[in-house]
């Protein structure tokens, strides 16, 4: 579903990626998880295309969608994503927002009623539909934010930190339940996180970034018996 081949940033004189290369299979779950600063908010912009590429190519379903001065826009990918700031529409109740996606995509009354009555579970969402996005805790906006994502069933779904705002014990909950549904609808994922133990729960491959370069990627229990480097090693929980 997704091809990054050979794309690199810098800013001014800062090289932030290093010319990166990787595949995403349809319905893929991948975890991208490296330490603050190096480069993870910014591979999921360039994928997203919110960020431009200084080289290389992505590749989404078999379309270029970015090389060289060709360029198409976020809203013409087959993605939708859940930033840091999840960002609502502050005039539209909660239901309202959900809505708006699956409306784009043409669902028709029934099927919407049944997901939006499904998502609304998943998220302990209930009660919570009719009010504003400013009548929310930041964690119950981040977890509208999923859902809305989520009911527009995308191709790809490109997640930063979606759960930061959640307190441990939901945060705990709702990686498990995120990772079943985004497998119930075969949708593949980049899901940003610095939390070891999220990756371990939500993805099918971890990508491991340090420094703006892959230090490895492959399963969970790949990288956690055969680690390529001291580095990831120690990422995965060894100790010396
Ligand atoms: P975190 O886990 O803290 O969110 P990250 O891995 O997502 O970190 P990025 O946000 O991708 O890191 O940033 C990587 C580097 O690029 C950082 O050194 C950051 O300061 C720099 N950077 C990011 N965006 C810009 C920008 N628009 N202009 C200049 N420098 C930037
Ligand atoms: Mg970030």
């Amino acid at each position: 579903i997704l091809r990054v081949k050979g794309v690199s940033k810098s800013f001014g004189s800062q090289q932030v990626l290093e010319p990166i290369t990787f595949e995403v299979g349809e319905g893929e779950r991948i975890c991208i998880l490296g330490p603050s600063g190096c480069g993870k908010s910014t591979l999921l912009q360039m994928v997203a295309g919110l960020q431009r590429i200084d080289s290389g190519e992505v590749e989404m379903a078999g379309v270029t969608v970015e090389r060289g001065r060709h360029y198409v826009p976020p809203e013409n990918r087959p993605i939708n994503m859940v930033f840091q700031d999840y960002a609502l529409w502050p005039h539209m109740t909660v239901k309202q927002n959900m809505e708006y996606g699956m409306k784009r995509r043409k669902l028709d009354t029934k099927d919407r009623a049944d997901k939006l009555e499904r998502l609304q579970s998943l998220l302990k969402l209930e009660g919570l539909l009719d009010r504003l996005p400013a009548q929310l805790s930041g964690g119950q906006q981040q977890r509208v934010g999923i859902a809305r994502a989520l009911a527009t069933e995308p191709k790809l779904l490109l997640m930063d930190e979606p759960l930061s705002n959640l307190d441990v014990k939901l945060r705990t909950d709702m990686r498990g339940e995120l990772a079943r549904l985004l497998g119930e609808l075969s949708i593949a994922s980049l899901y940003v996180t610095h939390d070891r133990m999220e990756a371990f729960t939500v993805a099918d491959r971890i990508l491991i970034l340090r420094d703006g370069r892959i230090d490895q990627f492959g399963e969970p229990r790949v990288l956690f018996e055969r680690p390529a480097s001291p580095w990831v090693a120690q990422l995965m929980g060894y100790h010396n």
